[in-house]
């Protein structure tokens, strides 16, 4: 049995972009933050219950994204990255319940925080987030398009500099209880999120063995 992958990090740290490659490993990618986009999109009542906070950048209440989480598991059949949850101790302590009786490591992606805004600001996604692309310095072939799926990419509403700065700040509040907790626990490796895609793709592999 493959270990399960709780990637921990700053938004913009590159999360979703490692979690698109570990997904042709065999990972099963299970984003917190895309499943509440996709109830926005839905407008379904958990939707729009959600859609405010997640413009001011501000965190959804733990009950609903665990709800939300829990209904998108199956942990017989899947090997699972986790990206965006936990954000904060309590989220921490519920996963660690969550994976009890499974091996996990939580990795953490480092980086000067500085970089962030530039990184953010210039992100464009498929609508599910699921295909992810810079303006800078991975851009589609063609201006506007996803090179996998022809869809046109968008820019999240979240991913202003004004949000972003909020939602930096929400991280550097909420990270090292997170951080503490799962290295007590024994399971937390960094990597050096600063390098490009394929080096930090590589450190994390090297984890799995
Ligand atoms: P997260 O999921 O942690 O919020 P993303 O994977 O969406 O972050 O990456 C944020 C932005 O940074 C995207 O535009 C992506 O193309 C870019 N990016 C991701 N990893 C790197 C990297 N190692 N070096 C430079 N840019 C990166
Ligand atoms: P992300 O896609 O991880 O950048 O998350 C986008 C937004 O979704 C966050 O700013 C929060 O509003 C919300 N969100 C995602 N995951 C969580 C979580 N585990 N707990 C609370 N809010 C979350």
């Amino acid at each position: 049995m493959k270990k399960h992958l709780i990637l921990l990090g700053a938004p913009g740290s590159g999360k979703g972009t490692q979690s698109a490659r570990l997904v042709e490993s065999g990972f099963t990618h299970v984003s917190t933050g895309n499943l509440l986009r996709s109830e926005i999109a839905k407008n379904s009542e958990l939707g729009k219950k959600v859609k405010g906070i997640l413009a001011d950048g501000h965190l959804v209440s733990d009950d609903i994204v665990v709800e939300l989480l829990k209904a998108n598991l199956n942990l017989e059949n899947n090997t699972y990255i986790f990206d965006g949850y936990p954000r904060n101790k309590k989220q921490s302590e519920t996963l660690d319940g969550i994976l009890e009786g499974h091996d996990y490591i939580a990795v953490y992606f480092e980086l000067n925080l500085d970089i962030l805004i530039e990184r953010i600001t210039n992100r464009r996604t498929t609508k599910d987030g699921k295909n992810i692309y810079n303006l800078k310095t991975n851009p589609p072939k063609v201006e506007g398009i996803c090179d996998v799926t022809g869809e046109e990419l968008i820019q999240r509403p979240d991913d202003t500099e004004q949000i972003v700065r909020e939602r930096m700040t929400v991280f550097k509040e909420t990270i090292d209880p997170i951080l503490e907790f799962f290295r007590q626990k024994g399971h937390l490796v960094s990597v050096d999120a600063q390098q490009a895609p394929d080096q930090v793709y590589k450190e994390i592999t090297k984890n799995l063995d």
